[in-house]
């Protein structure tokens, strides 16, 4: 009887782990992300302070697939989202892979100019690990573009708003060149 028990125990928090984790890359999943923006937005509101996010997209990944195989982009995807996991310090930051090979950090409390140093941390980082990308136009190897949002600058009803200020600015990032970090600011 324990021991059915235990076995129960063990099933029932494997289906909570993968309820909130992408199988892939062992980051959370969207559904995980959406719950913890609402959250953090709320609390960040109650408390006055800013909240910033920080979309991030494998520049030319297509590409990559193409020439690499599925398999290959599948470990790429891992070695990227490991890489932004492990350059976040805090313990109250974020991540998790929003879809595709596109991933989301949230950096509670946190300001424009501190929010700025971690997101050109995880572009850095994710060039440094020298993944080779021949399709690549940034020293044939695998690059983000990225956006990133402070709170403050948008005037924001919702954190939906968030996120698509923080859309936008990656999408900036890539029409400048890729692998390079984007902030929005008002009036943008
Ligand atoms: P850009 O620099 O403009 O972002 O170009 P891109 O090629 O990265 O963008 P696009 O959206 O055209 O392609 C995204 C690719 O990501 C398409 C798909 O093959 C790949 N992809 C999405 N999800 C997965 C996945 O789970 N595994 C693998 N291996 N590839 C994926
Ligand atoms: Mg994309
Ligand atoms: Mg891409």
């Amino acid at each position: 009887f324990h021991i059915l028990g235990r076995k129960l125990n063990e099933s029932y928090r494997l289906i909570e782990y993968q309820a909130v984790m992408d199988a892939l890359t062992s980051i959370p999943n969207r559904h995980s992300f959406s719950e913890t923006i609402l959250r953090e937005y709320t609390l960040c509101r109650n408390r006055d302070v800013t909240l910033s996010v920080i979309m991030c997209d494998i520049d030319h990944f297509k590409n990559f697939n193409d020439y690499y195989g599925h398999m290959q982009g599948d470990a790429c995807l891992r070695e990227v989202a490991q890489c932004i996991k492990n350059s976040l310090k805090r313990p109250g930051d974020f991540c998790a892979r929003f879809g595709g090979e596109e991933f989301i950090v949230i950096l509670p409390n946190s300001s424009r100019k501190g929010a700025l140093i971690v997101t050109e941390r995880i572009r850095a980082e994710i060039e440094n690990l020298k993944i080779a990308h021949v399709h690549s136009t940034h020293g044939g190897v695998v690059t983000v573009s990225i956006g990133m949002v402070t709170s403050r600058d948008v005037d924001s009803e919702s954190y939906e708003q968030l996120i698509q200020a923080a859309d936008e600015a990656m999408y900036s990032a890539k029409e400048s060149g890729r692998n390079q970090v984007c902030c929005y600011q008002r009036g943008n």
